[in-house]
């Protein structure tokens, strides 16, 4: 059987963690076991369409590298993939069953159909919907007054039977069928097909194997199952997945935290961190591995790895990941990521200048374990692209000493600098420092601070010697100057 999936969002809202999950599940299942992944548009619900919706759903894509086979925006040997193309497909599609007797026109006005529903909730009754009035009418009458009254058309479910599917997570599921929403609408008055209509249609038509989405749509499933027995068609696999939650157990939502994926990409989640901990929400791959690339994702996934319960959304392990990838990154990458995040607040509109960039990028390795998002490099190297303002005297005092030796330790360090500034790499710098710091008797330590706070501006910053190097013997040199006429006018 050739597997054929698909995405089937309705443009009525922005993309979000659990439509990212299906889609990208989809578009795993579909990797693994080299099928087709299709998107499809299901736009029948017109008032709550919007163009904005359509637009995010693809930059949501692109940015995140989830591709599709076949799609509005690709074509295809299905098309269209846009539901509000097909409407005439679905027409046909429901006439069909009225001829065949497995559906029915409904001329109950909105008003009786409101009436129905409001005494039913007064009186609590355990049925619920339509009280199937127009089921009795007969069939050449209905034909008649169809053609001259509003109507809609409604699948006549077979009563006293039941309806079984095959869920791959869920097992057998069986309905009775008396228990489905009573001969539920397929064609409404406008013209328009239902969502379950359209749905059933085009998965048949698109030739789609398998349905993989989300779980609150498996109370849909049996009417579902009955609409592809009445069409005298063999049902897609599904597979429900389970429902991703928040930590309180509640269905993931903005009180959680970001939710929308425009809002995790602008608080600078890396889309390679998202689809790696989205991947792995209600699944389990390899025992101790965390960490994946999709292609891996693509190799390893498959259905028999879907864990029932629902999942719970960590933003901290999200985090974890975010903090993984852009360790991952090279310096060029790295300084890309920071200088688009937050490049103006250090070089301002204009962008940095050429050096500036170097700078920029070679100090790369001096964040890179010290981020969890690339915004936060402009404010941690601050310092490397301005004086940052003197602290107090205080500040220079190693513990257990005073200011004059603070000035003595740091007049020691203005001598080394140049060397400090010069030399290839950390170990060669910190050579430096202990011959230096031994043969004044004094500790590396206590060497170092005056000379940290000095040139950073903060007794905590990004390591000493990089810094040093970057800045450049002579920066450094007046940073030291400017702190040593501090210390000796205190
Ligand atoms: N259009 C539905 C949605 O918005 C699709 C549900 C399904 O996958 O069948 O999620």
């Amino acid at each position: 059987m050739e597997i054929r999936v698909r995405y089937a969002p309705s443009p009525t809202g922005l993309q979000h963690i659990g439509g990212i999950r299906t889609a990208l599940f989809n578009y795993l299942f579909a990797r693994s076991r080299g099928g087709k992944m299709i998107l499809r548009l299901e736009d029948t619900d017109r008032a709550r369409y919007d163009e904005r919706f359509v637009a995010n759903l693809y930059d949501a894509f692109s940015w995140l590298g989830i591709h599709w086979d076949e799609g509005p925006d690709r074509g295809g040997p299905f098309g269209p993939y846009v539901q509000s193309e097909r409407f005439d497909i679905y027409k046909k599609y429901a006439l069909e069953l009225v001829n065949q007797n497995r559906a029915y026109y409904c001329f109950c006005s909105s008003e009786r159909l409101e009436a129905l529903r409001s005494g039913r909730e007064k009186s609590r009754s355990s049925e619920s919907g339509y009280d199937r009035l127009c089921r009795g009418i007969r069939a050449e009458e209905a034909a008649g007054r169809a053609a001259k009254e509003p109507c809609t058309i409604r699948l006549k479910i077979p009563l006293g039977e039941s309806t079984r599917f095959h869920d791959s997570l869920l097992g057998d599921v069986e309905w009775k069928n008396d228990d489905v929403n009573p001969d539920p609408v397929l064609i409404k008055s406008d013209g328009f097909p239902t969502y379950h209509l359209a749905n059933v249609v085009d998965d048949h038509l698109m030739e789609i194997s398998h349905v993989l989405r989300a779980q609150e749509w498996l109370s849909s499933t049996p009417l579902h199952a009955i609409l592809y027995a009445s069409f005298g068609w063999e049902a897609p696999l599904f597979c429900h997945l389970p429902m991703v939650m928040g930590q309180d157990g509640k269905k993931l939502s903005k009180r959680h935290g970001a939710a929308g994926i425009d809002e995790f990409r602008r608080r600078g989640y890396l889309s390679e961190a998202l689809i790696n901990y989205v991947a792995l929400l209600g699944a389990s791959y390899k025992e101790g591995k965390d960490v994946y690339t999709i292609e891996e994702l693509a190799e390893y996934f498959s259905l028999e790895k879907l864990n029932k319960a629902p999942a719970v959304f960590d933003y901290k392990k999200l985090q974890w990941y975010n903090e993984q990838y852009l360790r991952m990154k090279n310096d060029a990458e790295l300084a890309g990521l920071c200088l688009e995040a937050a490049g103006t607040e250090l070089f301002g509109e204009g962008g940095p200048s050429a050096d500036e960039k170097a700078a920029f990028t070679a100090a790369m390795p001096l964040i890179r374990e010290r981020i969890s998002f690339p915004a936060e490099a402009a404010e941690k190297l601050r310092y490397l692209f301005a004086d940052p303002p003197l602290p107090e005297a205080a500040e220079f005092i190693p513990k257990k000493s005073d200011l004059k030796t603070a000035a003595e330790l740091l007049r020691t360090g203005r001598e080394i600098t140049p060397a400090l500034a010069e030399a290839e790499n950390d170990e060669k710098a910190e050579t430096l420092i202990k011959e230096e710091a031994e043969k004044r008797g004094v500790k590396p330590g206590d060497l170092m601070m005056p000379l940290r706070v000095a040139l950073t501006g903060a007794r905590v910053s990004p390591p000493l010697f990089g810094s040093i190097r970057i800045l450049g013997a002579e920066k450094a040199g007046s940073r030291i100057d400017r702190a040593l006429e501090l210390l000796e006018r205190s």
